[in-house]
């Protein structure tokens, strides 16, 4: 079992007080790594769910100033700050990514929180310059009001200090749901989260089987907004069932991200991205590279210098140090990257690192091999569905018209990179793909400082930047006679 100072208990976390479950069940938390039983977390469920929503709505009767919603997010970065190794400690233990990418982590999700209180005066009332019908006009950021925040194993804290952050900046109150997979990242949270001066009820941790939480998030007529991230599949659900209460989402989605190497590439500089962006989290992030498209002149250079780095990763228990890369999070997704890499060799593809493992047929232990292929046919598995693995896929293209109309040939619309030493190519490219993230000689993903989120079936809505700022206030206008 788990040993940490911030892991006293592992329960949930209802107006103010940590609690079990209403039967008393609780779920296993497995080391993916290790196959361990790491910790039990409750298994919750609708009651829960409603209690903690009825708690947050009446910390709601506690508004806290924008100064005080300042000092809040001030003080969690100060605390993340502090307890950055720990929570990067248990975080590898529950994920599996290595412990230098876990703590960064962590740095990313402080990140969210010090730009929310750097930006918060965004939110400050305004008047209207225009006079509009000769009147004054004022415009107030109200709080949306009780939100309910869904999130993902790939991120542990990550993914909630983006939508968190904005929350507490607008004076809104959270119901979170962390993935099953992965919720003592969340509890590590909520112990942080309980000394940074937020009115009792204010942030609530419910966990457990996904459907009775999320249903009762959805159809709770106090829930004025649901924000998600996760598969796009589980997304469309959400939407539907807030549909009838006219609720407010935003839904951070999958992506099928296409890398764009052009002839005039870079090709080191290429590589190197490839290989920092790829290989993030086991492959298992929204923004990795999923298809890698390379102009015809260069794809034998070029594969070759990323067979080489490629075959210097090493594979292991993300605790341990030298470790590049962890296990995948469970045997559906260790299966999903082998299926894929098969489906592509049965095509004509060839294999250039790695190899077909056996399939998985256990939880943990799912170590895939690094693997390269080149000649992979546009119309693979891979290059129609998001991976989420260490797979690199390399396909050939002939011509930047080409090149384009591949990359945009998903009906994902998330993150995309492109490659050359050419301006005018670049921005014409950048111009057609349709990717809300478009990274141009640089594999880098989203930032706290940046606006991020899908276009197409990759969802809708902002986190990050002024605009995530936004997400959970409404806008209210008071012209003055
Ligand atoms: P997922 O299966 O959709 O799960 C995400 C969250 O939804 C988890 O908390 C999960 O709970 C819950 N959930 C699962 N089934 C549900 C259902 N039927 N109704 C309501 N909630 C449900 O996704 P995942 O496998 O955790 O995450 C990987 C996906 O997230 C990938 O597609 C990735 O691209 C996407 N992602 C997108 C972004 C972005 O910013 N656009 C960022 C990160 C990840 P349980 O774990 O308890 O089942």
């Amino acid at each position: 079992m788990i040993d940490s100072h911030l892991l006293p208990r592992t329960d949930g976390y209802i107006d103010g007080q940590w609690v079990e479950a209403d039967s008393g069940e609780r779920l296993d938390v497995t080391n993916p790594a290790t196959g361990e039983v790491i910790a039990q977390v409750p298994r919750m469920s609708a009651a829960e769910t409603q209690r903690a929503i009825e708690a947050a709505t009446r910390s709601l009767a506690t508004p806290l100033r924008l100064e005080d919603r300042r000092r809040v997010l001030e003080r969690i970065v100060t605390a993340l700050q502090e307890h950055r190794s720990e929570i990067g400690r248990i975080l590898t233990q529950e994920h599996g990514k290595p412990l230098a990418e876990a703590e960064a982590e962590v740095d990313y999700a402080a990140g969210f929180f010090r730009y929310c209180a750097a930006n918060i005066d965004a939110l400050q009332p305004r008047i209207l310059d225009e006079k509009p019908r000769g009147l004054s006009w004022r415009v107030f950021y109200r709080p949306a009001g009780v939100v309910g925040l869904i999130t993902p194993w790939n991120f542990p804290i990550g993914m909630i200090a983006k939508k968190l952050s904005a929350a507490i900046a607008a004076d809104c109150a959270s119901v979170i749901k962390p993935s099953s997979k992965t919720p003592l990242t969340m509890i590590a949270l909520f112990r942080v989260l309980e000394d940074v001066g937020l009115p009792q009820g204010r942030v609530n941790l419910v966990m457990g089987p996904a459907g009775p939480i999320s249903d009762c998030l959805c159809e709770h007529p106090a829930v004025r907004c649901v924000s998600f991230t996760g598969s796009t599949e589980v997304g469309r659900q959400l939407m539907e069932k807030c549909a009838p209460g006219l609720k407010r989402v935003t839904l951070e989605l999958g992506g099928n991200a296409p890398f764009i190497v052009f002839a005039d590439a870079n090709l080191d500089h290429a590589a190197d991205q490839l290989l920092a962006n790829k290989f993030r989290g086991s492959g298992q992030t929204c923004v990795c590279a999923n298809r890698i498209l390379v102009h015809q002149d260069v794809a034998d250079a070029f594969t070759e210098k990323v067979a080489e780095r490629v075959a210097r990763l090493s594979v292991g228990n993300g605790m341990e140090a030298g470790v590049d890369i962890g296990p995948l999070i469970d045997a559906k997704g260790f299966n999903k990257v082998r299926r894929h890499a098969e489906d592509a060799l049965q095509q004509g593809a060839r294999l250039v690192v790695g190899e077909i493992p056996d399939a998985a047929e256990s939880d943990w232990g799912c170590f895939y091999p690094p693997t390269v292929i080149d000649g992979v046919r546009r119309d693979a598995i891979v290059g129609c569905e998001e991976t989420f693995g260490p797979l690199v896929a390399i396909t050939r293209f002939s011509s930047d018209d080409e090149a384009l109309e591949m990359a945009n040939d998903t009906e994902f619309g998330l993150a995309a990179y492109l490659f050359t030493a050419d301006e005018a190519r670049a921005e014409r490219a950048i111009r057609s793909l349709h990717f809300a993230h478009v990274g141009h000689n640089t594999g880098s993903g989203p930032a706290p400082e940046a606006p991020f989120g899908g276009m197409l079936q990759s969802g809708f809505g902002r986190e990050g930047g002024i605009e995530g700022l936004f997400e959970f206030v409404e806008p209210q206008t008071v012209p003055r006679g």
